[in-house]
């Protein structure tokens, strides 16, 4: 990494903060409200996450709720692609395809509008933050189950210790800027 790319995405660690204790006892939440707030983290951070998807045609950026939409809408708008929201049950107003996938306690669905994009289209998926790769996975499965070909994942943080990357192809490209 060069040093001047170094130092933003020090600058932009420094604009994540870490809330003990919530939602719930024992998780460190990784808060990027303080990266928006700031004009210039949301500039940078906003460039850093569309740099390397630039030159890949990517038609749409599905991104994951509810912090994968904070970004996820500038990013598509940088790259010239659309928009589509992957929602918890109930919300999406249209007919939907959903899938689940285990958490540590009990379930989560997630779903999609099938009319979302068309087959073969070429989608980046976008979340804040990447931990036990689940959420990521499971909406993998719904973009390929509508016919559409992931080609990234761009992801603002990863906790690292949780390997969720190793729940993702490796054959196709990953992007992160800041491993906690
Ligand atoms: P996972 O499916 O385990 O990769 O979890 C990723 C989703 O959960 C993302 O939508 C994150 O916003 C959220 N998430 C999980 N852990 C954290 C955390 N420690 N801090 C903030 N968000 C988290």
């Amino acid at each position: 990494m060069d040093g001047v790319k170094q130092q933003i995405i020090a600058l932009l660690k420094e604009n994540i903060r870490n809330i003990p204790d919530f939602p719930k006892p024992g998780i460190q939440f990784k808060d990027i409200t303080p990266l928006l707030q700031n004009p210039d983290t949301l500039e940078l951070t906003s460039q850093a996450l569309a740099r390397p998807f630039r030159h890949m045609d990517i038609d749409y950026v599905v991104g994951l709720e509810s912090r994968g939409f904070l970004f996820g809408t500038n990013l598509a708008q940088d790259l010239h692609a659309g928009f589509i929201p992957i929602r918890k049950p109930g919300k999406l107003p249209a007919d939907t395809i959903s899938a689940t996938y285990a958490l540590e306690y009990g379930e989560e669905a997630i779903e999609i509008h099938e009319d979302a994009f068309s087959r073969g289209d070429r989608i980046l998926i976008h979340d804040d933050l990447i931990a036990t790769g689940g959420s990521a996975k499971t909406a993998t499965q719904l973009v390929e189950e509508l016919g559409g070909h992931v080609v990234g994942y761009s992801f603002i943080i990863e906790l690292e210790a949780l390997q969720g990357s190793d729940q993702l192809s490796d054959d196709i490209p990953k992007d992160i800027l800041i491993s906690l």
